[in-house]
């Protein structure tokens, strides 16, 4: 079944259980949720900047690989791998009142832009590594979850939920859209599914550390691993873990990760 649009969602929803059908797996293409002219000037917008990027040379090979794989999805793939997935807890994490019930409805960015890194911070191997996740660095991230936010307001303004939704809890107030971006960078969580640290790629899509600005030092520099999982340049040193996706996918991850150790 196709998702529908957001404007249309009164009449595909009839009980709170529809609305997981509907998701498709929990799962929703900004193109259900904004019109298009919105999602083409955030696409000329990304390429805009990209192509800066790229003439000041600040962005690796690999990075400018992920990016041109990411527009396409946005552009020509948001009805099969899309952008934003939904999710509904049956159990809210706040419980301000013990007497009374409460659910939570989340999204998740699933191809997120922005790029983290994670590095040794010692030569001691019992030190823990620095990890700099970078959330939210690039704005489309948070443009695309003000855009997730928006759907789940519309999702419990649209019956049956406003027949069991007394009160908003968390946010608690209507925000305007600086707001909720506010919001979001106050309280987005990760979803836990780490990937790509050690990149399945090509070798030289990478470049030297030292020849690209400090601010651009986390992105990933090239591929670490070939498909057949040995680390370039050695002779049998194999990864097999979630560092080796090269770049986040429309799911959570953890039977990819069995697959990827069966290759082994
Ligand atoms: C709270 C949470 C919930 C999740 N829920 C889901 C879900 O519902 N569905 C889903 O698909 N994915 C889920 N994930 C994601 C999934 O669990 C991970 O993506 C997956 O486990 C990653 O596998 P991995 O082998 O890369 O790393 P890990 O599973 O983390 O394995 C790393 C292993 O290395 C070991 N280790 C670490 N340091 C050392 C050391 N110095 N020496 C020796 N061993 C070491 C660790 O003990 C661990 O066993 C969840 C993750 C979390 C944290």
């Amino acid at each position: 079944m196709e998702s529908p649009p957001i404007s249309e969602i009164e009449a595909f929803v009839s009980t709170p259980f529809d609305y997981i059908i509907i998701g498709q797996r929990w799962n929703w293409g900004l193109n259900n949720i904004l019109n298009h002219s919105i999602i083409s000037t955030k696409i000329d917008e990304i390429e805009a900047e990209i192509a800066v990027r790229k003439s000041t040379g600040v962005l690796t090979e690999l990075v400018m690989q992920q990016y041109t794989i990411q527009l396409d999805w946005l552009k020509n793939k948001e009805g099969t791998l899309p952008h934003l997935e939904f999710l509904l807890f049956t159990q809210g994490l706040v419980k301000s009142n013990p007497k009374a019930c409460y659910f939570m409805m989340a999204a998740g960015a699933q191809h997120p832009r922005s790029r983290g890194s994670v590095h040794i911070s010692s030569a001691d191997p019992v030190q823990e590594p620095a990890i700099n996740p970078r959330y939210l660095t690039e704005e489309f991230d948070a443009f695309s979850l003000l855009a997730g936010y928006r759907a789940i307001e519309k999702l419990s303004q649209t019956p049956p939920f406003t027949d069991i939704i007394e009160e908003q809890i968390m946010p608690a107030a209507k925000l305007s859209d600086d707001e909720v971006i506010q919001y979001i960078r106050q309280t987005c969580i990760s979803g836990s599914h780490y990937m790509g640290t050690a990149a399945m790629a090509h070798r030289e899509l990478g470049g030297t550390q030292s020849s690209r600005p400090q601010i651009y030092f986390p992105y990933v520099l090239s591929g670490v691993v070939g498909s057949n999982l040995k680390v370039h340049g050695t002779a049998n040193l194999r990864v097999a873990d979630a560092s080796i996706i090269p770049l986040p996918i429309a799911a959570h991850i953890q039977a990819t990760v069995y697959a990827i150790g069966e290759k082994v």
